[in-house]
């Protein structure tokens, strides 16, 4: 990460103070590519496409740093969201498992990783992280097929 994007202090970030995830967000910048807004978040396609179809769905109605801090209906529809954001990942890419990660050791604002895993990937039958984040496998596609993949994704979130 350059100087640039450097990240205010931890005790900032998690008061929501100069938080990257914390709307309004760009729709597409050098991390990822908005996919689609649904109701209580929204999907992203990330960049690193090491793992095809590698999504994030960010919370939208405020900052928040966990489940713990949702009331019950932000609950609801933030889990209606991330079994519809998983539905339509995974009739795009057919991955042999889905990965569900909600961490914010970095950026803590409530957010989940949508990793499809297939049995070939770099790190199949654990987790995705390595320990340090400048090992991590990093795969950029073609912007066109990265939109084409976003599209399609957006359009089976419509059925
Ligand atoms: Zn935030």
């Amino acid at each position: 990460m350059s100087d640039s994007n450097a990240l205010p202090p931890w005790e900032d970030l998690i008061a929501g103070k100069g938080c990257p995830f914390c709307p309004p967000r760009p729709d597409d910048n050098e991390f990822w590519l908005k996919v689609a807004s649904l109701s209580a978040a929204t999907l992203y396609i990330d960049r690193n496409q090491a793992y095809r179809g590698y999504c994030l769905l960010v919370f939208d109605k405020r900052h928040v740093t966990g489940l713990e801090q949702l009331d019950e209906d932000e609950h609801r529809a933030l889990t209606t969201d991330l079994r519809r954001a998983a539905l339509a990942i995974s009739k795009a890419v057919s991955p042999d498992m889905m990965n569900y990660a909600s961490l914010g050791n970095v950026i803590p604002h409530l957010h989940f990783h949508l990793i499809p895993r297939y049995e070939n990937d770099p790190r199949w039958g654990g987790p995705i992280w390595t320990t340090k984040l400048e090992d991590m496998q990093c795969v950029t596609p073609e912007e066109s097929d990265l939109r084409a993949l976003a599209q399609e994704i957006a359009g089976n979130l419509q059925e």
